[in-house]
């Protein structure tokens, strides 16, 4: 066995693909520290700046103090606490659905919900770039699974009209590609639904906190709250927090609350985390300014990649990836950024296609004009040292 783990650990290397973690010290901000060394943060999902926010900080401390740490059981033996309701009534609100569930995480929303509201007599449509947890999702419920070419309709089209016979169908996107930050179609493929009878569900983990007059997310954004009938979405990411949730009729929650493995057989999120979660919901609804800084932020820094001569794809969210294709030059690009104080990852196959290794850059609410300046500067520099501008 280890002989077998080894060599296939040397392979990932020569190909450039071996992943290691790195080690942040202290907390997630604009700037990280790592290896004692400070960086400029262009990486996270903490789109918001929210991760560290001195409310959601004292909303999980008093938490603590009132309802303690662990929440000692799954929600459906004596793990329902009264913080996981609250944080439920005011998903329901925030996104005017008629009712919501937490999951302990996004990976274990969609694995729950599309295994247990899928199955082997049905079929899902799927974007071919959607979230690796929507995938693995579809591959447990054992549905057939049709996938479309990323955000092509006429694909998705062709797909829905050779498919027949089966009992449900569903189509199923991200709403913000995680690896791309564009955005899916969604009225053309509400349009679709409608006409092939099909269920809709959007993953906006992405998007919630990030779109939308609410930040409730690109389906508010776009009015297609009464069209798309589930939401999912997760807590991780502007929220600052941790968790997930799914939103939508009362009765698809009920099912979920019985079906959901993912849900079911595992322990409830300790009451803090959605304290914080809670909190940071009614930041996103009461502080615009912060998604409005946000905007700014990403569609300065994407106009000026651009003009330095950066392919950032059809990015049309924070996420902007700069392509580069080669996995080994993509390495090389964010080590060579790393030594100038700027933190990038380089995303690489089998997270992206073969071929289309890119630097995924992640704008924050919380950069300021020098931040962007300074990375823009190294961008340059870096991206004319290895060839790429
Ligand atoms: N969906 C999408 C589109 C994501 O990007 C992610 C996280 N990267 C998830 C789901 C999973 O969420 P979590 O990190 O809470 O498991």
């Amino acid at each position: 066995m280890q002989d077998t783990l080894l060599k296939e650990i040397q392979d990932l290397e020569q190909k450039g693909l071996r992943r290691r973690l790195r080690k942040v010290e202290g907390s997630q901000g604009r700037r990280l520290t790592i290896d004692g060394k400070e960086l400029l943060n262009l990486c996270s999902n903490n789109y918001l700046g929210l991760a560290d926010d001195p409310r959601l900080k004292r909303a999980m401390i008093a938490c603590i103090e009132k309802d303690g740490v662990g929440s000692g059981a799954s929600r459906l033996v004596c793990g329902n606490m009264s913080m996981h309701e609250a944080l439920e009534k005011k998903l329901e609100e925030f996104k005017g659905t008629e009712a919501a569930l937490v999951f302990s995480t996004g990976y274990m929303a969609n694995v729950g919900a599309i295994s247990s509201l899928l199955s082997r007599e049905d079929v899902i449509f799927a974007d071919k770039l959607n979230h690796a947890s929507i995938i693995d999702g579809i591959l447990l419920s054992g549905a057939e699974f049709k996938r479309y070419a990323h955000n092509d309709m006429n694909s998705l089209e062709e797909s829905l009209k050779k498919t027949e016979g089966f009992k449900k169908r569903a189509i199923i996107t991200d709403s913000v590609f995680s690896m791309d930050g564009d955005c899916a179609p969604l009225k053309e493929i509400v349009h679709l639904a409608q006409k092939y009878d099909c269920t809709v569900m959007v993953d906006e983990a992405h998007a919630i906190g990030v779109f939308g007059k609410k930040g409730c997310g690109l389906v508010e954004h776009l009015g297609l709250e009464n069209k798309i009938d589930i939401q999912m979405g997760t807590l991780s990411k502007a929220a600052g927090s941790f968790g997930a949730y799914v939103c939508g009729k009362k009765i698809l929650i009920d099912f979920l609350i019985n079906k959901a493995r993912s849900f079911i057989y595992t322990t409830a999120l300790p009451p803090a985390v959605c304290a914080a979660s809670l909190e940071a919901l009614k930041i996103i609804e009461g502080e615009p300014q912060r998604r409005k800084q946000l905007w700014e932020n990403t569609k300065y820094f994407k106009v000026e990649l651009e003009r330095l001569g950066f392919d950032t794809m059809n990015s049309k969210s924070p996420i902007i990836p700069l392509l580069i294709k080669d996995s080994k030059l993509a390495v090389d690009f964010s080590k060579e950024l790393f030594d100038k104080g700027i933190l990038v990852q380089a995303i690489r196959p089998p997270t992206v296609p073969a071929n289309t290794a890119r630097l995924r850059v992640t704008v924050m609410a919380t950069h300021t004009r020098e931040d962007l300046d300074f990375t823009l500067k190294k961008f340059s520099a870096v991206g004319k040292k290895i060839c790429l501008i």
